[in-house]
């Protein structure tokens, strides 16, 4: 099986011009379009805090009104 070194970044559409920019660049050449710089992993820990957020809220909720 044959690894493609170009496999590991992939390319991306600018949501600007809708041209595909590779995905180790954060910036598109053709419109100046700036990629948000949050990892994969940033965001899942986001989505986890707010999950933590709403279970706290209900927990307390819950308390105060029983
Ligand atoms: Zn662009």
């Amino acid at each position: 099986m044959k690894i493609d070194p170009n496999k590991d970044f992939g390319n991306r559409e600018c949501p600007g011009c809708a041209m595909e920019v590779p995905a180790n660049q954060n910036r598109c050449a053709l419109c100046g379009y700036e990629f948000p710089h949050a990892s994969p992993a940033k965001q899942r820990l986001t989505r986890w805090g707010a999950i933590v957020m709403i279970i706290l809220f209900i927990l307390v909720f819950l308390r105060v009104r029983f």
